[in-house]
This record gives C-alpha cells, sequence and structure tokens, in this order.
C-alpha cells in the first residue's frame, strides 16, 4: 500500500490531534502549595514568611530541592533570587521565564506568589515526566522581597539604588543583610542585570488578590497590565477658631471642605466608565480638638489606572473640583505629588495566547487589570510579559483568609504550561 504524501499529513496531523494535551499533575502541585505552609506558620494559621526571614531561607532551601528534582539547576543569584533552569534544545535561544515569589506580608496568607512558583515548578515537572524538550532554556524564577519593594526583581532591570541596601526590610535585616543572608552579593547586582533580548517572554502566574474573577465566576483572568499608580499630598488650609463663638455662616472649616472633597473625588472616579480607581486613605485634622474648628487637613489622594493618561486627566478634574470647593466653602486647597509607578502592559501577543490557553482547556476567561503590583512589572522593561490570574475567593488577599481552590490552581498552572510551550513553538 503506498499513501500519498498529503494523506500522511492528514494521518499523522490527526495523531496529533488524538494525542491528549499534557497536563500538570494536580494532586501533586496542590500537595506542594500545602508543604509551603510549614515555613513561617504562625499559631493562627497565617504565614509570616517575611523576606529576609529564617523561613524564607528555609522555604527556599525546600523550593531549590523540588526545582533540582524537576530536572532544574537551582542556584541563588547576586540578588537573592532562587533561579532554576533548564536547557533548551536549539544553542543560542533565549530563555523562556516564569515565576513570581514566596516571601508574605508580616500576618498574610498562602496563596499570594506562591501559586506562581509552585504551578511554575509543577510545569517544570510535568515537562520532566514526559520526556519534553523545549527549543527554549527555561527558568523558574522565585524573586526575593516582592513584599518590600521588589528590589530582586528590579535587579534584573538595573533599577536597584545602592541606598536601599540600608533599609529595613518587612523583617529584622535589612535589604543589603538580607541579599547577604539568602546567598547574594549586594555589591554585586550589576552582574545580575539583563538586558532587553536575554529574555525571551516572562510569565506569570498569580490569584487575583480581588474579587472579579471569584464574583463573575470566571476561572482565567487574563491580566492585561499592573495598573499605574500616582499619589499626591492635599492640603486644606481654613481657619481654626472657637467652635463655641463662631457662627455657621462664618466659618472656615477645612474638614468640611474636606467631606466634600473626599464625596466629590469618589463621584468623578466612579461615573467614568472604565476600572480605575481612586482613594482617599489618609486624613489629618488640625488642630483635633472637639471646641476648635478644623483649620487644616492634609489628605492623601491615590489613583490607579492601566493608562496614565487617564490618571492626569481624572486628576486634573479632582483639582479642579478641589479648587472650587475651597472657593465655596473660604478654604485653600493646594496639592502635591510624593509617588509615582508607572504603568506596565502586558504583551498583546501574550494576552491572546493566555487566552487561547484557557479556550483550549474549556475554561472561561476574561481580560482585567492588576490593581495590585508584582514582579512581573519589573521585567516589562526586558521582554514581553504576560500574567494570568486564578480567582481569590471573595477576593480576599494579604490575610490569613486568602484563598483559591486547588481545582482554581490546577487550572492555572494548565493554561501556564500550555502558554509556555505556545510560546516555544513561535517563530525567532
Ligand atoms: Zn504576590
Amino acid at each position: 500500500m503506498t499513501i500519498s504524501p498529503a494523506a500522511l499529513l492528514i494521518l499523522l496531523s490527526a495523531a496529533v490531534s488524538a494525542a491528549p494535551p499534557l497536563s500538570v499533575d494536580g494532586a501533586r502541585l496542590n500537595a506542594s502549595m500545602a508543604e509551603m505552609k510549614a515555613f513561617g506558620a504562625t499559631p493562627d494559621g497565617a504565614s509570616a514568611r517575611v523576606a529576609y526571614s529564617e523561613a524564607n531561607r528555609a522555604a527556599l532551601d525546600h523550593v531549590a530541592g523540588l526545582m533540582t528534582a524537576a530536572g532544574l539547576t537551582a542556584r541563588i543569584d547576586v540578588a537573592g533570587n532562587l533561579v532554576g533552569r533548564r536547557e533548551g534544545s536549539v544553542p543560542g535561544l533565549a530563555p523562556l521565564m516564569a515565576g513570581s515569589h514566596i516571601d508574605t506580608v508580616p500576618n498574610g496568607g498562602h496563596y499570594d506568589g506562591v501559586v506562581g512558583v509552585m504551578g511554575a515548578i509543577e510545569v517544570a515537572r510535568a515537562l520532566h515526566d514526559a520526556g519534553v524538550s523545549l527549543r527554549h532554556p527555561l527558568e523558574i524564577v522565585v524573586w526575593t522581597n516582592e513584599e518590600g519593594g521588589k528590589n530582586g526583581s528590579r535587579a534584573l532591570n538595573g533599577s536597584v539604588t545602592a541606598a536601599e541596601f540600608d533599609l529595613p526590610s518587612l523583617g529584622e535585616r535589612s535589604i543589603g543583610d538580607g541579599i547577604r543572608f539568602l546567598g547574594g552579593d549586594p555589591d554585586r547586582l550589576a552582574d545580575g542585570r539583563r538586558t532587553p533580548g536575554e529574555i525571551a517572554a516572562y510569565v506569570e502566574l498569580h490569584v487575583e488578590q480581588g474579587a472579579i474573577l471569584h464574583r463573575d465566576a470566571v476561572e482565567i483572568g487574563v491580566v492585561e497590565g499592573i495598573v499605574g499608580i500616582r499619589r499626591w499630598n492635599v492640603t486644606i488650609e481654613g481657619f481654626a477658631n472657637h467652635a463655641g463663638t463662631t457662627p455657621m455662616d462664618q466659618r472656615q472649616d477645612a474638614l468640611v471642605a474636606a467631606a466634600q472633597f473626599v464625596t466629590t473625588l469618589r463621584n468623578i472616579i466612579a461615573d467614568e466608565p472604565g476600572r480605575q480607581v481612586g482613594t482617599v486613605g489618609r486624613l489629618q485634622v488640625h488642630p483635633g480638638a472637639p471646641n476648635v474648628i478644623p483649620g487644616l487637613v492634609t489628605l492623601s489622594v491615590e489613583i490607579r489606572d492601566l493608562d496614565m493618561g487617564k490618571i492626569e486627566r481624572l486628576f486634573d478634574r479632582i483639582r479642579a473640583a478641589g479648587e472650587a470647593l475651597g472657593a465655596a466653602t473660604g478654604t485653600r486647597f493646594s496639592f502635591e505629588q510624593f509617588y509615582e509607578s508607572p504603568a506596565a502592559l502586558t504583551d498583546q501577543r501574550l494576552q491572546d495566547l493566555v487566552e487561547d490557553a484557557a479556550t483550549s482547556l474549556g475554561l472561561t476567561s476574561l481580560r482585567l487589570p492588576s490593581g495590585a503590583g508584582h514582579d512581573a512589572q519589573s521585567l516589562a522593561p526586558l521582554c514581553p510579559i504576560g500574567m494570568i490570574f486564578v480567582p481569590s475567593v471573595d477576593g480576599v488577599s494579604h490575610s490569613p483568609l486568602e484563598f483559591t481552590s486547588p481545582a482554581a490552581i490546577t487550572n492555572g498552572a494548565n493554561v501556564l504550561l500550555q502558554m509556555l510551550l505556545a510560546l516555544d513553538r513561535l517563530p525567532d
């Protein structure tokens, strides 16, 4: 019997499509998630694994062991990041990178960061077990001190300054001492820098830390980017005077002006379509006595959005509204910016790959911004970045009550696996 080349192609493609897609071992992945709870566990069930603590170092040793068992070569880099690498089959290709963090806030949960690390390690195990080699090298990274400044991932883009080494971390050690404690070398941080083109792509799986996916019962979040943040100090000057003798129509009450300003800001932010958020999170009233009309209020304004231009436009409206309120209440508003973090957009092609991977696995997906910061934003200046979110039950995070279901974690790791396979197949 002879088979024509065309028929052979059809037979081959049928055989390929009939093969079950490579998938992760969900039970093994969730067992690894559970093992991590032992590192930094508090009596009330929280995770206190702050960066550079004994618990952090012990956990990194444990994860390094998992990496080695998954066929990765593990090392601590100069910034204290744990990097596990397997070589690719095509010499000279830049690595595909995946990772997240295992450090926590002082009274944190068990999912923030850990899902991305264990998900990536499970992907490496699945590739290892199936004997699948990728064309690209694969690097799985546990970034250090995500919660206290992201200086681990920022070391790659060269934005860490020596002044940061003396800063306290969330634990007992300074950042410089902490990097040494984990086996890094702050004096050689420049050696850990990577340049654009040295990394093919970076993908991070993470819990949403918000309630959108959980509320809408969506299984996978396709992250559009990490929002930009701007913060201002607002000073409202009125006139402090006797609360008993000053008639209501003769007051210059800074707190009355501030109260109206807070609700005005809320309305300006909420009335415009989109996912922007704005917050007054701090407010101080002077002199702060029951029998004195408040003469001075200082408060903070924070606005977050993927579009820095939109933040600017919203702020212009808020400032104009504040000035109008000042005129109406006999007070004076002044604004001073004290913090800015630019938005980091994920790559459009990587967004499509997350969505395609979810669809191919029969999972529902939704595009959304990340309102929280992530290590991925440190990689954005260096390579295309992509992020996969899985639902946080009730949107709770940075809390011992943080929870993501084992099934959701398995879904996320399977999307990560399919995405890395797809990225590996893309033409160079
Ligand atoms: Zn995180």
